[in-house]
């Protein structure tokens, strides 16, 4: 008899592994059904891996069940399948620490929410709401007004309207205002945003012909004069998000394009994208566009995203004048990408934050984010990184450094902000070495894979956590509590 079908005979059964106090633990947290069956493929993994004999591409844990009969005893089996029943319970879509130094971070989730909008928007979840539905009158309202007032008041605008996102704006947009027309747009403004979202491809699905003014790098008042026709539904300016065009350029801001398309009759339809409501100098950032310049400049329409340097829920809010509002609401497709209530909860939240700029910096993590200086962020840096360090264990080096952060969402894509992080390196990859690619890589798969991941960015040579965003030093420390007791190697739980 091989040591392999000795083990198999002693393996012990489903029942016995149900038995121990792991099992009843397992029970407790995720139910029996649940739990019978991860032991029984526990079971059965063990023994076909012990049939194939050592190397035939076992699990890990089957390696250790293999090693003595001890370790393949009941406690053991119950605590492995509790652990995996752990693993597969943790929400997919569950917190993170984003330290990447990019605030506004898309596949992160952008904005990061005000505490005023989490309320908000769980008191919206938690009961019924007046969502459309005038409590003055007791009659049927429209879900947009509770916004609309706000939006009016911040933008100077005559009138607001929200969706989904702002891709849903340009989209409804372009399909009330120009579907079967022609659509005006320069050349060097046809963008394409992550996630395929790109300009020419949404003026064909809203059914919208679109028109090419200008060159790649200069597009004159002149081009978009003489592309007007008959046939012209709107001219769309859209702001470069994501690059800039340098160097031998000219473009036509929107205050230009203003009275040539009220001379000749046809909209103008600004999509800012990012759009912030309020002057980002204020706090020392390179000036962006805001929505209420866009509305003096002329625009009769202006789009923006809710989520990006608003600092609010997702969200597409058009903003512009009355009766081209009122064509949007009218379209079918406004229902199809209507915004829910919880969202709208919290945007009418964040909105109001607004009436009082000089305490935005307090109250909207976005806002507070961006504007935290670069001394501030180095302080935190250095006041966590024996606390870090310490989590690390001997073989990891951190240090406190200056870095730089970026805004994201295509809010100024050119512009860094000085800020401050930690640079973590394995003892094993020299300052400012190429080749440590691998054991970098290594580091940031295994932050990722913390029940609390920390998602930081690989540069020169180290994997750096940037703070700016980080407004609780504990939530660092507790997050790399988790990490293997240093010394030991373990593979990322996966
Ligand atoms: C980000 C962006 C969009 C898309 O906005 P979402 O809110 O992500 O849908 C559209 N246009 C511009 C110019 C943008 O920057």
């Amino acid at each position: 008899m091989t040591a392999a079908t000795g083990l198999l005979r002693r393996l012990p059964s489903v029942d016995e592994v149900l038995r121990t106090a792991a099992a009843e633990a397992a029970v407790a947290a995720h139910g029996r059904t649940a739990t019978v069956a991860v032991v029984r493929a526990t079971l059965d993994e063990i023994r076909t891996a012990l049939r194939a004999g050592p190397g035939a591409g076992a699990p890990a844990w089957s390696a250790e069940a293999a090693a003595g009969p001890e370790s393949a005893g009941p406690e053991s089996i119950a605590l492995a399948a509790l652990a995996r029943l752990a693993a597969a319970a943790r929400p997919a879509v569950r917190p993170v620490l984003n330290l990447t130094g990019v605030v506004l971070h898309t596949n992160l989730g952008r904005a990061v929410l005000a505490e005023a909008a989490v309320a908000a928007a769980a008191a919206a979840m938690r009961g019924a709401i007046a969502l459309e539905f005038d409590l003055t009158t007791g009659r049927r309202g429209e879900r947009d007004d509770h916004v609309r007032g706000l939006l009016r008041e911040l933008t100077g605008a005559e009138d607001a309207t929200v969706v989904n996102n702002n891709a849903a704006a340009v989209l409804l947009v372009l399909n009330t205002v120009a579907k079967g027309r022609d659509a005006i747009v320069s050349r060097g403004e046809l963008i394409e945003i992550g996630g395929a979202f790109r300009m020419p491809d949404i003026m064909a699905r809203a059914g919208a012909r679109l028109v090419e003014v200008g060159t790649t790098n200069r597009t004159h008042l002149r081009d978009y004069a003489e592309a007007i026709g008959p046939r012209t539904g709107l001219i769309l300016k859209v702001h470069t998000s994501n690059y800039r065009i340098e160097g031998f350029t000219a473009a036509v801001p929107a205050r230009e394009l203003a009275p040539l398309a009220r001379e000749r009759g046809v909209p103008l339809v600004d999509d800012l994208g990012s759009g912030s409501l309020i002057d980002l100098a204020r706090f020392g950032l390179a000036p962006e566009p805001t929505v209420a310049e866009a509305v003096a400049a002329g625009a009769d329409l202006v789009t923006f995203s809710g989520d990006k340097l608003l600092g609010g829920p997702q969200a597409g809010l058009v903003v512009g004048r009355k009766e081209l509002i009122a064509r949007l609401n009218r379209n079918p497709l406004k229902r199809a990408l209507r915004i829910d209530k919880i969202r709208l909860a919290a945007l009418e939240a964040t909105l109001a934050l607004y009436r009082d700029p000089d305490r935005l910096a307090e109250r909207l993590p976005t806002v507070r984010h961006l504007a935290r200086s670069q001394s501030d962020i180095l302080a935190q840096a250095r006041r966590l990184a024996p606390a870090v360090a310490a989590a690390f264990g001997p073989a990891v080096a951190v240090e406190a450094v200056e870095c730089a952060s970026q805004i994201g969402s295509g809010a100024l894509p050119t512009a860094t902000v000085p800020s401050a992080g930690l640079a973590v390196r394995p003892q094993a990859v020299p300052r400012g070495a190429r080749g440590g690619g691998r054991v970098l890589s290594d580091l940031a798969a295994a932050l990722r894979a913390l029940p609390v991941p920390v998602i930081g960015r690989v540069a020169d040579g180290a994997l750096v956590l940037d703070l700016r965003c980080l407004d609780d030093d504990a939530a660092l420390v507790g997050a790399l509590a988790a990490l293997p007791t240093p010394g030991t190697t373990t593979e990322p739980a996966r």
